[in-house]
């Protein structure tokens, strides 16, 4: 979060009523959106409504003991972020103020109130190279700069996007703090490695193009079935208990993304303490790095107020926005979207606003789709291309899927990742149900699939879907008749759906190497249950009873495909698949 400086500030206002989080000043010269400090503690609220010499304003932080006639103060800027090198292995809170600062300054992260902080360390120097010399020409958005962020990533200081641009006059070299100019144009503007940007506005872009490169996941149900572009959106919702921790781990240590924002928004505290807890020891397998050095954090839990869970969300695309600026590949996860929903709803109430559905503000589909309309693969003003990847969790009461939340969400993202509580307590991990999830990237991603890991991808995928589709056809006569009722096809098709949903479908995430899958190696698998499938039809064709052909030596390898090292899987894949042949043509 930007601090003011003493110049910014205007007028004094004086509160005239107070209501929760909700906070009624008089005569206050303000904007709509402006910051304003409320009270004599000076805690930071939002301007949300002006009528006449009425403010109304949204306070961040809890308003007990705030009584009318204090003061409030407005900055005269809009909420904004600090943005510059440091994100990276941050853990703010929902207005950008470092948790670890914050806890220094008052022991303890969820109590004290009043405490600004900047969002970005102004004392800390940092390495700055510059790429630019004097007498380039730069316009906004140009990288004049690199600095080594962390062990993993090399921020790339920009020309502010509402900068004009000119020739480079003075540049710099060497160690600087944030502030520090380090480059100079000749219309006098001064780049310094900070920037400040509003939060509730997407920053410029040149164009928002078709994406067409998936965000692998290593995941095999997601690659293989239902996979997320980059730039794309996805909703999971997250039964209790359903590998919901599990899973957005796995994806943000897997998922191809080069930063990732998570956003932690009012989850119950100690699933959220879990994440920040958590999170700083996992290692990167794509570094060997810490996971913190290309992620940033921001954590509000239920107990924080309820206003900066209304803002943490965008707190968090903005700060991707900058990332995929630089030409990042960002992933963005936000758990939960019905908790931030919630929080505008607590808000709409305050402000007697006309309920829509369920008591949510008639916004509600409107916000959530600013939202996540802000992810997206572009074209940026700078040249480069970059990706912020939105991947919202919801977490609907009761998992009762006609809920408002859910329902907008749904008619939004493009991409649905159903966890469902029935197979994890099965056991079966991931626990996405195959018949509920959907992607409608799929046709659009064929072609980087075709071209980067198999030619005949989309139609083993489509066998795969077929497969399954029949398998729950066939369940539900089982459930009546018995499976020993069906003809011998059937049983058959059963077997192979079986094996799709054991060797394929199902994933260790606590397994070393069954955790990461690369997209060749779901290929293999899937091509060898398809071998198997196809032979054991021809053994059958011949007459063979299907007792015989699921009883083959080689059969249970199928499971093991998953834990073969990588490197080792495709000659594993290729014996496995020479021997059901062998082995199913002895039959006959
Ligand atoms: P939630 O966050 O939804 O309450 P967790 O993600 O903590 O659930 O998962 C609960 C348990 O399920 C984990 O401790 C783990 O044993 C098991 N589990 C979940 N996903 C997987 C997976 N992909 N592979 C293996 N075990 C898993």
């Amino acid at each position: 979060m930007s601090q003011a400086t003493e110049s910014d500030v205007r007028e004094d206002g004086v509160i005239e009523s107070v209501s929760g989080p909700v906070v009624t000043a008089k005569d206050l010269d303000a904007r709509m959106n402006d910051v304003v400090y409320v009270g004599h503690e000076g805690l930071m609220g939002e301007v949300i409504e002006i009528e006449g010499n009425l403010t109304t304003i949204q306070v961040y932080e809890e308003t007990s003991g705030v009584s009318p006639g204090e003061p409030v103060e407005s900055t005269g800027a809009p909420l904004s972020v600090d943005l510059g090198p440091g994100m990276l292995d941050s853990i703010y809170d929902g207005v950008q103020r470092p948790l670890d600062v914050l806890e220094e300054k008052m022991g303890s992260a969820f109590l004290d109130r009043g405490v600004d902080a900047p969002g970005i360390d102004l004392e800390k120097t940092w390495e700055f190279t510059p790429e630019v010399e004097e007498g380039d020409e730069v316009e906004a958005g140009d990288v004049v700069g690199i600095v080594p962020e962390t062990a993993s990533i090399d921020h790339k200081v920009m020309v502010p996007p509402d900068y004009e641009g000119g020739e480079v006059v003075a540049v710099e070299s060497g160690n600087f703090n944030v502030e520090e100019t380090v480059v100079e144009l000749d219309n006098g503007e001064e780049i310094q490695m900070r920037q400040e940007w509003p939060v509730r506005e997407a920053r410029p872009t040149v164009d928002k193009e078709t994406p067409t490169e998936p965000l692998t996941s290593g995941q095999r149900i997601l690659d293989g079935l239902f996979p997320l572009a980059k730039g794309g959106t996805a909703a999971i919702p997250g039964p209790f208990g359903s590998g919901k921790t599990v899973a957005q781990q796995s994806l943000a240590k897997f998922a191809d993304a080069d930063i990732v924002v998570y956003i932690g928004c009012g989850e119950r505290g100690n699933e959220m303490t879990e994440v920040i807890d958590d999170f700083p020891d996992l290692p990167d397998p794509q570094t060997g790095n810490a996971l913190m050095a290309r992620t940033c954090l921001i954590a509000n839990t239920s107990n924080m107020p309820v206003a900066a869970r209304e803002s943490c969300v965008y707190t968090g695309i903005t700060i991707a926005e900058f990332y995929r600026d630089m030409g990042y590949d960002v992933a963005l996860m936000a758990d939960s979207t019905s908790r931030w929903a919630e929080a505008m709803r607590e808000i709409s109430s305050r402000l007697e606003e006309m309920p829509g559905e369920e008591g949510y503000p008639a916004y509600l589909a409107a916000r959530l789709s600013e939202f996540y309309e802000r992810a997206g693969y572009f074209e940026n003003i700078n040249g480069t291309e970059g990706s912020v990847s939105v991947i919202g969790a919801v977490s609907p009461p009761g998992g009762d899927f006609s809920e408002p939340v859910t329902q907008n969400t749904l008619r939004i993202v493009k991409t649905f990742w159903a966890l469902d509580a029935d197979l994890a307590e099965r056991r079966h991990f991931p626990a996405i149900n195959w018949d509920e999830s959907y992607s409608l990237y799929r046709e659009q991603l064929d072609p980087w699939f075709t071209e980067n890991v198999a030619d005949d991808w989309p139609e083993q995928r489509q066998w795969a879907i077929d497969t399954l589709d029949e398998e729950g056809e066939l369940q539900e006569i089982v459930q009546l008749v018995g499976k020993d009722a069906l003809p011998e096809d059937q049983q058959l098709t059963l077997e192979v759906a079986r094996f799709l949903k054991e060797a394929w479908l199902q994933q260790n995430a606590l397994h070393d190497v069954d955790r990461y899958c690369p997209p060749e190696k779901t290929y293999e698998i899937l091509g060898a249950i398809k071998t198997f499938n196809d032979e054991a039809f021809d053994a059958l064709d011949a007459g063979v009873p299907v007792e015989e052909i699921t009883d083959i030596d080689a059969l249970p390898r199928l499971n093991r495909i998953g834990t073969t090292p990588d490197d080792e899987a495709e000659a594993f894949v290729e014996d496995l698949e020479a021997d059901i042949t062998e082995q199913l043509r002895a039959l006959y």
